[in-house]
């Protein structure tokens, strides 16, 4: 008997018009601008501003919804999108050689650490442990990279979030701390190449740092070579930049340009330059959910070499997790170096049960209609059983927390 001949790999003909129709008509687009710096024709355009942060076609000949050079056969931007068809399966595949497990929620890790910059102003200057800052200086002076696509500020608003290139210890520390605002950090990229680099981190949200494997594995070809080390930053949503003029400053009288520092753990927190301190309730902040987050199911950033988050019970220390081989040796050189500090993350039971919590919380928002398998395993919303009539002395209960309901947004 002839044995089977081995199955062919299905020809890769998606272009901009599946795109068009499966993810940016669809809701699924987050905005992480992966397909407008690979479309090699540059007929994708992107504007980087309040209530935009969406890809469009340039060229008007075949219409908005489809693309002259993908009817010639070019297929670049569905190769680059993390979020088009079997985004999640094909990016661990090539990450780690398979699926994630169904109780895998945050993604496959290797190591799970809680870490901070020994150095002092990094540390001071970080978000959490200044973790990220120390590792791109790290990665810099170790000929790992020769540049990072991260987040800056404008010069005249320290809250307007551009994306940019670093490429000195300087322009790393000027750069730390997170905005909550919306960057599309791979759109730095065109920078990186006019100057030759082809040694580049990227630092992004999950949205961001899932597009180099996902074009890795779909032999996106030499767009996708810079690409050397991803570094995720863990997030639920982003906002809206309206939520300056439109709540903080109307509302509670916060102005922008006096705002030091904010975070969020469990409420949105601002630091003002007299010394105040103010928390806004996560729901009142809910309206100003910026549209490309609403569907997206990845919490954990469950495709970078290494993670970074801030839950927790320690303000000051970074979750870390390690996930494929290259972000084991980084991490493994620099505690021996004594570039940070490192702990067990395991040891903050806040911590792990936060991260598997809002990572379910993520996946959930993935609609039931797209692609099934990123949903696997995630557990159904249980429902509120109904009250009891309450008995004509009893007192009037308060509402119960829902078990897999996150503390925050
Ligand atoms: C929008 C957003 C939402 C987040 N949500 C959560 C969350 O829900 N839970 C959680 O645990 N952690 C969240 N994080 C991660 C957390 O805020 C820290 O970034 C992370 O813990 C690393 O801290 P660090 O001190 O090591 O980083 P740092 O050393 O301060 O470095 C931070 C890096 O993030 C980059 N960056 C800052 N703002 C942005 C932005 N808007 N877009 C892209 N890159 C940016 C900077 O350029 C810098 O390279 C979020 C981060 C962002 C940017
Ligand atoms: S998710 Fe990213 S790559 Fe995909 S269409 Fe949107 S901007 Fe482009
Ligand atoms: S929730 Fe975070 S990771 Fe998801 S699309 Fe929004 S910014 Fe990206």
């Amino acid at each position: 008997m002839t044995p089977d001949a081995p199955a062919k790999a299905e020809r890769w003909t998606a272009q901009w018009k599946e795109l068009y129709e499966e993810v940016i008509n669809t809701g699924l687009c987050t905005g992480c601008a992966g397909c407008v710096v690979t479309c090699p024709h540059d007929v994708i355009g992107y504007e980087h501003e309040e209530g935009k942060y969406k890809p469009f076609h340039l060229e008007e000949e075949l219409g908005l919804d489809n693309c002259i050079h993908g009817e010639k056969g070019c297929t670049t931007c569905t190769r680059a999108c993390p979020r088009f068809r079997t985004w999640e399966s094909a990016a661990n595949k090539h990450l780690f050689g398979r699926d994630r497990e169904d109780d895998e929620m945050a993604g496959i890790w290797e190591q799970l650490l809680l870490t901070r910059a020994t150095d002092k102003t990094q540390h001071e200057k970080g978000q959490d442990g200044g973790f990220v800052t120390a590792m791109l200086s790290w990665l810099l002076d170790n000929n790992y990279i020769e540049g990072a696509l991260v987040s800056g500020v404008e010069d005249d608003d320290k809250w307007k979030a551009k994306p940019v290139l670093v490429q000195t210890k300087e322009e790393v520390l000027a750069t730390a701390g997170s905005r909550y605002t919306y960057c599309a950090n791979p759109l730095a990229l065109p920078e990186a190449k006019e100057k030759g680099l082809t040694k580049l981190a990227l630092v992004g949200m999950g949205c961001q740092v899932s597009s180099p494997p996902v074009m890795w594995d779909r032999k996106a070809g030499k767009v996708s070579k810079p690409f050397q080390f991803n570094i995720g930053l863990l997030c639920s949503k982003t906002f809206d930049d309206a939520i300056f003029s439109e709540l903080f400053e109307p509302k509670y009288g916060l102005k922008k340009e006096d705002m030091v520092k904010m975070n969020i753990k469990g409420a949105f927190q601002i630091w003002m330059k007299d010394g105040s301190f103010h928390e806004i309730d996560l729901k009142e902040c809910h309206q100003w959910t910026r549209e490309g987050c609403k569907n997206c199911p990845d919490f954990a950033a469950e495709h970078a070499d290494i993670s970074t988050g801030g839950i927790g019970k320690d303000n000051d220390w970074t979750l870390t997790i390690v996930r494929t081989k290259l972000g084991v040796e980084v991490i493994e050189r620099m505690i021996k170096e004594g570039v940070i500090e490192s702990r067990p993350a395991q040891d903050d039971e806040v911590a792990m049960k936060l991260l598997r919590t809002l990572s379910i919380v993520s996946r959930r928002r993935w609609p039931d209609w797209a692609e099934t398998t990123v949903k696997v395993g995630t557990p159904a919303l249980k429902k509120k059983a109904p009250a009891p009539e309450p008995a004509a002395d009893a007192a009037p209960a308060g509402d119960a927390p829902t078990p897999e309901a996150p503390p925050s947004a």
